[in-house]
């Protein structure tokens, strides 16, 4: 399918949101029952991490499909054991609104396209949980939460560092002042960048390039170990590949200081492999952890010789047991939709610096 095959597709995905929906039912549920979830864009990230988590979650499991894809549908299908009665695609995805299988619609479709896979999810009566950044813009951010609202829906962000062992108990290193008050961040996070021809590097579905990608995590390190918002971002940017990037930040380099008088620097990257970490200076010594970011094998240390290195099972699994158990207790996430907001509020200041060549106060 092509890009603009499916872009039709979203149009009318999008209209159709609008259709009111029905729903005391939607946190209706039979005792014991597992949450169905129903993954949206069967790319990279559904394929080689979110299905397999689905298998080991305790209280929710893969229940459906939507894809533009009809040969990823069919093996699906068969390695899930889905029926077709579940399998939708993006056009087709305003018809779960009669599929009681499916409570939550997981959305990992590219940046640009949150919105209307949200809309649609909501508009039927599902609880939606989003990949990050939330979406490529604040109108558009804001736009998911609208429509979750709307809809009387829970929605969740895909940010599964929020549930990571190793980043918690760094959050708990600077809350409890474990050695000293945290004063200074360095949060990096980057790789090299392999097809040129993938949605990342496209302005239209990416919004941005590293930093909406890869530099969200660094921003999360800071507002997670400081428990603040940034008050004053100052930006730079480098390209050295102006082929490639010519639609999308390669490399972007930013200060952020916080109301407690905390100070971060966060490089975001697509030109080199190695910056995957954070290490926060406190005034008794210093925590990191590298890598900070990765799936699996995340581990660090304090300036007092401890190890940070707690076993984490599946970081997806955790995520999605948490979001079905705030959908099953009516709990409100702590990855929620206006944390996505805000953190793509603070992605656009980032853009603004740049783009005014001075520091943009918030
Ligand atoms: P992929 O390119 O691997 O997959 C995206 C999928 O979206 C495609 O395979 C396709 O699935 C569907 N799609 C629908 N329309 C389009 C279109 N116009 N162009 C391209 N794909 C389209 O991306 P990822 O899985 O790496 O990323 C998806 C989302 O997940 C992004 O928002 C990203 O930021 C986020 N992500 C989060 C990570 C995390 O650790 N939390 C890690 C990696 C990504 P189909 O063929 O089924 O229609």
């Amino acid at each position: 399918m092509t890009a603009n095959s499916r872009r039709s597709f979203l149009v009318n995905s999008a209209a159709l949101a609008a259709t009111p929906l029905l729903a005391d039912s939607v946190f209706a549920q039979a005792p014991g029952r597992k949450l169905g979830v129903a993954v949206c864009g069967l790319g990279s990230l559904a394929t080689n991490q979110i299905a397999p988590a689905l298998t080991k979650t305790r209280n929710c499991r893969l229940a459906g499909i939507v894809t533009g894809t009809p040969e990823k549908a069919e093996k699906w299908q068969k390695q899930y054991g889905i029926p077709a009665k579940s399998t939708y695609t993006y056009d087709t995805m305003h018809q779960m609104a009669k599929n009681k299988d499916i409570d939550i619609v997981y959305v990992v479709t590219p940046n640009a396209l949150h919105l209307p896979h949200v809309q649609a999810a909501a508009a039927a009566g599902k609880h939606v949980f989003c990949e990050k950044p939330l979406e490529i813009n604040t109108e558009r951010a804001q736009g998911i939460l609208d429509a979750c609202k709307k809809a009387g829906v829970m929605l969740g962000v895909g940010y599964r560092l929020q549930f990571e062992a190793n980043n918690q108990e760094c959050v708990r290193l600077a809350k409890e002042k474990v050695l000293g008050d945290v004063k200074i961040i360095d949060a990096n996070f980057g790789f090299a960048m392999g097809d040129p021809t993938q949605w990342r590097l496209k302005r239209d579905l990416a919004g941005g390039g590293a930093l909406m990608d890869v530099g969200i995590y660094c921003l999360q390190t800071t507002r997670m170990l400081t428990g603040e918002d940034p008050m004053w971002i100052s930006a730079t940017e480098v390209k050295t590949d102006t082929v490639k990037f010519r639609e999308v930040d390669e490399t972007i380099s930013w200060t952020m200081k916080f109301p407690s008088g905390v100070i971060s620097n966060c490089v975001s990257t697509y030109a080199a492999n190695g910056l995957a970490g954070f290490r926060a200076a406190t005034t008794r010594g210093w925590f990191g952890l590298d890598p900070a970011y990765f799936y699996n094998g995340n581990r660090g240390r304090r300036s007092d010789g401890t190890e940070i290195n707690i076993p984490v099972a599946d970081q997806f699994a955790t995520e999605l047991e948490d979001f079905a158990d705030c959908v099953l207790t009516k709990r409100q996430t702590k990855a929620s939709g206006e944390m996505g907001l805000s953190d793509v509020k603070y992605l656009m200041a980032v853009y603004d610096s740049i783009k005014k060549g001075r520091p943009v106060t918030l």
